[in-house]
């Protein structure tokens, strides 16, 4: 078994994050931004230095490719290096720097593998710029139409389109990432749970369904000091009672289940005036399809009317549970073994690129704690030597994979 160096890991994380590097220890390197433009210039110049062929895609994912001995399809690894205003060092990043340090370490031991390893550096993961969200893997995977990622605007009215064409990374449709033996992404958790379970590494085994409703209530706005309590249509009263129903009764469903009241709009929101309508939304994970349909249950079997107001649920919108390669998570597992690290099956609750790049490559995920579950923003932190662990697995599961893949064997799509 190899080990990756450190150190060197250590060195490279700093580097990179020496791009777009906030006066408080965190990274603003918005998509295609002038600090996403420089940090991917020094990625590929990393990454010819280790002997490995560029290539750039219409959207301006790049693929870094160490040619194997067979001409076959990659083993691919890599993340974004895109980051949210004032983010993290490690969100993204740390998915491509455990890659590179992955293929220093076997240049460093002169080995040299059958099949080619691939880093990739998706483009817009964010969304912090350009809405959506996991663009452009969403793009390659067909997720998305391509002609309407190209219109999304940035607060500046920058066209994606714009960006694209001025960065200089605008390649060939025909570079795009359509087949490869394997995906893998390293990331780290951006949740709590390894870090207070003492675990090091989270075997992750798919990605958590959601849905989002947005519920309206409407009642009757009217003076706040004359309109008896026993007149009113108050929404507020409504909504405030309907958030701690919907608390109790989806609390009862599983205890893994999470929802959150993220975004409330109240009319006309004047102290004085009793609001006439109150819109709140409720997000809601969970792994089990059978729990969602529950959740769905719950939320449309609301009442229509409540003391004298109409309520009215809206679905905004959802995703099905995102399952990945069943072989990749326990090879990735058996790694960890090797090792002595204590690994941990999990879901994620937040989305990668790899929950769409697992509908055309048998993919999954290896994540690293982040201290006290912190990310996206600048004290988002995880020690180096879990980073440094983290890429041991990802090299160990790379190689395991190449032997397997070098003597026929392939996984299939689920
Ligand atoms: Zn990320």
């Amino acid at each position: 078994m190899y080990k990756c160096n450190s150190r060197r890991l250590q060195e490279s994380i700093e580097q990179f994050s020496q791009f777009g590097a906030t006066p408080n220890g965190g990274v603003t390197r918005l998509s295609l931004s002038n600090e996403d433009l420089l940090v991917r210039d020094y990625f590929c110049k990393c990454c010819e230095e280790l002997g490995m062929d560029i290539k750039v895609d219409d959207m301006a994912n790049i693929y870094a490719i160490l040619p194997g001995k067979k001409d076959v399809p990659p083993i691919v690894m890599g993340s974004h290096l895109d980051s949210v205003e004032k983010g993290g060092k490690f969100d993204g990043v740390l998915g491509v720097l455990t890659a590179l340090e992955a293929i220093r370490t076997l240049k460093e031991n002169e080995i040299e593998l059958d099949i080619p390893l691939m880093i990739v550096n998706f483009t817009n993961e964010e969304g912090a710029r350009f809405d959506p969200a996991m663009m452009s893997s969403g793009v390659i995977a067909s997720k998305f139409e391509k002609d309407k990622m190209l219109q999304s605007v940035d607060k500046n009215g920058i066209t994606f389109k714009e960006a694209l064409q001025e960065s200089g990374y605008e390649g060939e449709e025909d570079n795009r990432l359509t087949e490869a033996l394997a995906y893998i992404e390293l990331h780290i958790e951006q949740g709590p749970v390894l870090e207070a379970k003492q675990l090091e590494i989270g075997v992750v085994e798919g990605v958590l369904g959601m849905v989002c409703y947005e519920i309206t209530i409407t009642g009757e706005s009217n003076h706040a000091g004359t309109t008896p309590m026993s007149m009113r249509k108050d929404p507020m009263i409504v909504a405030s009672k309907m958030m701690m129903v919907l608390h109790e009764k989806l609390g009862e469903i599983d205890e893994t289940l999470v929802y959150t009241f993220g975004r409330v709009n109240v009319s006309p929101n004047i102290h004085t005036v009793i609001p006439n309508q109150v819109m709140f939304t409720i997000d809601s994970r969970h792994q089990r399809p059978e729990v969602m349909q529950k959740v769905e249950e719950v939320l449309t079997g609301l009442p229509a009317e409540e003391t004298g107001c109409r309520i009215q649920p809206v679905k905004l919108w959802g995703r099905d549970t995102v399952f990945f390669d069943a072989q990749i998570c326990n090879e990735v597992e058996k790694s960890c073994q090797g090792f002595g690290y204590s690994a941990h099956r999990m879901f994620s609750g937040a989305g990668h690129d790899a929950q769409y790049i697992a509908s055309i490559i048998p993919s999954a995920m290896i994540f690293v704690p982040s201290i006290q579950g912190k990310s996206h923003c600048e004290e988002e932190e995880t020690p180096f030597e879990d980073c440094a662990k983290g890429a041991d697995v990802l090299l160990e599961t790379v190689l395991t994979l190449q032997t397997k893949f070098s003597m026929g064997e392939t996984y299939t799509l689920n």
